[in-house]
């Protein structure tokens, strides 16, 4: 076993708006594995599961309405380690 990549992934939406990855909450990924997986034809249930849901983006912090299908792999890259706080001697 190797050692992970530093990207962390997690699914979620591209916003509307800033075109950022919002990660989706567990309730609605949920929604997506059961869109995802396979399902009977006379599962009813499926049916009645909204397959939209409204997301806020951390971002930008306006609200959203997306579909089960819009749901993708998003890579959250981490950030640098060294955030070299770029001051000048101003003197
Ligand atoms: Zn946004």
């Amino acid at each position: 076993m190797s050692a992970e990549p530093v990207t962390q992934h997690f699914r979620g939406v591209l916003c509307r708006h800033c075109g950022k990855p919002v990660r989706i909450p567990g309730i609605v990924s949920r929604k997506d594995s059961a869109y995802v997986g396979k399902h009977e034809e006379n599962d009813s249930q499926f049916l009645l599961v909204s397959r939209v849901f409204v997301l806020r983006c951390r971002s930008c912090e306006r609200e959203s309405i997306y579909a089960i299908n819009q749901i993708v792999d998003c890579a959250l890259p981490q950030p640098m380690a060294a955030a070299a706080s770029h001051r000048e001697a101003a003197l």
